[in-house]
């Protein structure tokens, strides 16, 4: 299908309530609205269908099971995977990322290292300084300017003993988006594994891992209209066999004996319990709902609406501004001269407009700028120039209250 902004938001049912009809959602990178179709999904799940998977055979439990069975071959669709034995269900970016770095560093060596940026969300740095802390093992961070990481000078942090590098694929907090191909450049003929954190990305565009060439790569339903507590790990078939299961239970074992256990097969032995069975089927039904539209269509609408707001900010004083347009996932960050950036949020949400305030779960990023908090507006698909323009007019009031026109300090490094 073609796309239109505004046919697109009339899938919405959450705008068209009434408290919230006047409603300028711009906090999408946190989370994106759900369409009518992925909350049907949900529900029909419960009402219609729910049963647990596999335990049992009785036709409830067979078509649950079906249902999560034809959920991972749309999800191995979603991201060109070779095989749905490549998809693995989790809670989400978070749950992913954690099942990686217990798994992966379970096999490392004292002294070994590992490769983050310091744009990563907290989920891509806790879990391996965790694991590091488990298990002896280094971090090392790609150089940076002032927070800011350098993608290109990847290769100086690079050594010996580099087993893993686990970097964003584009910036909660920045929009910042790493060039791909030159990070596979870089890469190439080491004996490493590359993880991509596509929790923001795969909200914008078509993620294609084959063409990627990573190793593993992480994402969230809840970030591209689908339901929370579903998230997808893709991994290569291979190295996926060969890494210990994360967690223990039901579902992902063979045979378990009183003191030792085998385990199940690709995908399940990194299942374990019971699977969010409605999340699962409500991903589903947002992977059914994103093939349906114009995805490059919808990014340009997306990229268009950036470039509006970047360049009607950009023109206010009184701003620092954090985010360039051309990162392309719909972030724009910025800090205000004077006051504090969650009094310009409490102001904008009075006028109920709806941005994100804090730290974007990026501490060291903000902390080497020196700011603790930025206000960050976030686009999605549905937003159209009207909410461009209520954000920036909603701003325009609270500067010229602020009046604080004069007397910009230093800038850091990495403000546009
Ligand atoms: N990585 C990035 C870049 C994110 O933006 C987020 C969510 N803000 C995560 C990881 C974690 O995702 P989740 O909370 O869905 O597990």
């Amino acid at each position: 299908m073609s796309f239109s902004a505004e046919e697109f938001k009339q899938q919405f049912p959450l705008f068209a309530e009434g408290e919230n009809r006047e409603l300028v959602y711009l906090d999408n990178a946190a989370t994106t609205q759900k369409p009518q179709v992925v909350i049907d999904a949900v529900r029909d799940f419960y009402l219609h269908s729910n049963a647990n998977t596999h335990r049992s055979s009785h036709r409830l439990a067979r078509r649950a099971t079906e249902m999560v069975e034809e959920t991972r071959r749309r999800a191995a669709r979603f991201l060109n995977a070779a095989s749905e034995r490549e998809v693995i269900f989790a809670r989400g970016a978070t749950e992913a990322l954690n099942l990686l770095a217990y798994s992966l560093c379970n096999e490392l060596q004292s002294g070994d290292e590992i490769v983050l940026s310091t744009a990563e969300h907290h989920a891509n740095i806790v879990p391996w300084q965790m694991a590091a802390q488990r298990r002896g093992l280094t971090l090392r961070y790609v150089p940076h300017t002032a927070g800011v990481p350098q993608f290109d000078r990847l290769e100086e942090v690079l050594g010996e003993r580099t087993r893993i590098v686990s970097l964003t694929g584009g910036s909660n907090a920045l929009g910042l988006r790493p060039d791909l191909e030159d990070i596979a450049r870089q890469l190439r003929g080491r004996d490493l594994f590359w993880i991509v954190d596509a929790a923001q990305l795969a909200a914008h565009e078509t993620v294609d891992v084959q063409r990627i060439g990573c190793d593993f790569l992480v994402c969230s339903a809840h970030k591209f209209y689908g339901p929370s507590g579903i998230g997808l790990l893709w991994g290569r078939e291979a190295l996926l066999e060969a890494m210990p299961p994360w967690q223990g239970g039901g579902e992902m074992i063979a045979e378990v004996d009183l003191y030792s256990s085998t385990y199940a097969e690709l995908p399940h032995k990194f299942e374990a319990g019971t699977s969010p069975l409605a999340a699962i089927a409500g991903l589903g039904a947002a992977l059914d709902f994103l093939a349906d539209w114009d995805r490059d269509a919808m990014a340009k609408h997306e990229q268009q609406l950036l470039q509006q707001l970047h360049g009607e900010i950009a023109s206010l004083p009184g701003l620092r501004l954090y985010s360039q347009p051309q990162h392309n996932l719909g972030i724009l960050a910025f800090a205000p001269v004077s006051g504090s950036a969650a009094d310009l949020m409490h102001w904008l949400d009075e006028k109920d407009i709806a941005v994100r305030v804090g730290h974007h779960c990026a501490q060291p990023l903000l902390r080497a700028a020196g700011e603790t908090a930025t206000v960050r507006a976030s686009l999605a698909a549905y937003n159209t120039e009207a909410d461009v323009l209520a954000f920036v007019d909603a701003l325009r009031e609270y500067l010229a209250l602020e009046d604080s026109t004069d007397a910009f300090p230093e800038a850091p490094a990495w403000q546009v």
